[in-house]
C-alpha cells in the first residue's frame, strides 16, 4: 500500500499563539494588537474536495475544515498555522473574506494581545444540532446560524 505523503505542520502565524480557550479546547489568542480591518492571518492546510470533506467529516467531533466553496475546503488540522484553533462565538472579533480561494482572517474591531481570537462560524461543516458554549450575552444557542 502507497503510504500517504507525509503533512508538514506549517510554523505559526506571527502574532498569535495556541492555548488552552476560554470555550472550547485550544484556541487562538493574539500576542500582538490587530487594529480593525487588518488582516490577522490567513487559514492554511492542506486543500481537500467535497469527497474527501464529507469523509473526514465521519466521526469527527472537533473540526478544522473550513469551506472554500461549494466543492473546495482547507483542513488545518494537521497542518494549520494556529488558525484552525479560532473557536466559534456569537459575539466574534474577526471574520473571514474568501479572496482567489484563500481564506482570510480580519479584525472585526480593534483587538488586544491576549485576547482570544473567535469567529462567527454561521454555517459551519458542524450540523444545525450543534450547541453553542460561546457564553456571549447574545449567543444563539447554536454554531450554525
Ligand atoms: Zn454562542
Amino acid at each position: 500500500m502507497k503510504k500517504p505523503p507525509k503533512l508538514t505542520k506549517a510554523p505559526l502565524a506571527p502574532g498569535i499563539e495556541v492555548k488552552t480557550s476560554l470555550i472550547d479546547g485550544k484556541g487562538c489568542f493574539a500576542t500582538a494588537p490587530f487594529k480593525k480591518g487588518r488582516k490577522i492571518a490567513e487559514y492554511v492546510g492542506e486543500k481537500i474536495s467535497r469527497r474527501e470533506i464529507a469523509r473526514r467529516l465521519k466521526g469527527r467531533r472537533r473540526i478544522h475544515i473550513c469551506g472554500i466553496n461549494s466543492y473546495w475546503a482547507i483542513d488545518g488540522r494537521d497542518t494549520g498555522n494556529g488558525t484552525q484553533y479560532i473557536n466559534h462565538s456569537c459575539q466574534p472579533n474577526c471574520f473571514v473574506r474568501i479572496m482567489h480561494e484563500h481564506i482570510i482572517f480580519f479584525a472585526k474591531r480593534d483587538i488586544a494581545p491576549g485576547e482570544e481570537i473567535l469567529l462567527d462560524y454561521e454555517e459551519s461543516y458542524h450540523t444545525d444540532k450543534k450547541l453553542c458554549q460561546c457564553g456571549a450575552p447574545n449567543c444563539r444557542g447554536k454554531i450554525n446560524k
